[in-house]
């Protein structure tokens, strides 16, 4: 099992904002998390990358408790969070954006991994001198995962890469994700876009108001009444 989170409470102030929640994951999965807005998930991924303090409650993150750790330990375990809203460093360029993703890394095999980077997203490659802030909000999202994959991850955590996308480039991001899955990488993926995430995942957990309400495979959740109704909007 690559995640195990058992029963945890997290707080802000007097906000109990994850009520004993509990997910797995496992090795070559794509799980996703879906919720409405406020539900708690980039609370949880925030939790898992050390960002947030748990009151209570475990996490293992490859075998080992990663409680208390600092989030730059848990980035040097694997675990790589990318998170709402992108957050790529606006005033430095695509290339020196990927560069800080492999910050931690020792190994001599950087340069590579920008290459299959590049490789992945071409549009990359032809901005790689340009400005990461005057990047459109898709090239944006696609520079965030690939900073992300610049470290390396045995986990992805991503919180809405689709969010704020048109349409045609929401696909684009999902396939994107899926085929980084296919290609090795364990995912949780929090969305807001359920329809299109139980496509690509092959679990599910509903988060509401701080609690996991349903879980499963993602093809039974996609099928579940209270499900379509809630929050695939047929
Ligand atoms: P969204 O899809 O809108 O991003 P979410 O499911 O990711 O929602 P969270 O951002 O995890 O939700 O927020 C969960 C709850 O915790 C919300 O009620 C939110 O108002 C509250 N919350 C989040 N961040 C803070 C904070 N820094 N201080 C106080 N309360 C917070």
């Amino acid at each position: 099992m690559v995640l195990k989170v058992d029963n945890i409470n997290v707080f802000y102030g007097a906000i109990h904002a994850l009520k004993g929640v509990s997910v797995t994951v496992n090795e070559g999965e794509i799980v996703t998390l879906i919720g409405a807005n406020g539900a708690g998930k980039s609370t949880l991924l925030k939790t898992l990358s050390g960002l947030l303090k748990v009151k209570s409650g475990s996490i293992e993150f490859l075998g080992q408790s990663i409680v208390g750790h600092a989030a730059q330990s848990i980035v040097k375990d694997g675990l790589i969070h990318c998170p709402e809203g992108r957050r790529v460093f606006a005033n430095m360029s695509v290339e020196e954006n990927l560069e800080l993703g492999a910050f931690l890394r020792k190994d001599s095999e950087v340069r590579k991994d920008m290459e299959n980077v590049y490789e992945r997203f071409p549009r990359l490659l032809e901005r790689r001198k340009q400005m990461a802030g005057t990047l459109s909000g898709g090239e944006q999202q696609m520079l965030a995962i690939g900073r992300a994959l610049m470290a390396r991850p045995k986990l992805l955590l991503l919180d809405e890469p689709s969010m704020g996308l048109a349409p045609l480039l929401v696909q684009e991001i999902f396939q994107i994700v899926q085929e980084i899955n296919k290609n090795g990488t364990t995912v949780l993926l929090v969305e807001q876009n359920a329809n299109q995430a139980l496509k690509i995942a092959h679990r599910a957990y509903v988060l509401e108001t701080g609690k996991i309400v349903l879980s499963g495979s993602a093809a039974e959740l996609a099928d579940s009444e209270e499900i379509k109704s809630a929050y695939l909007g047929h």
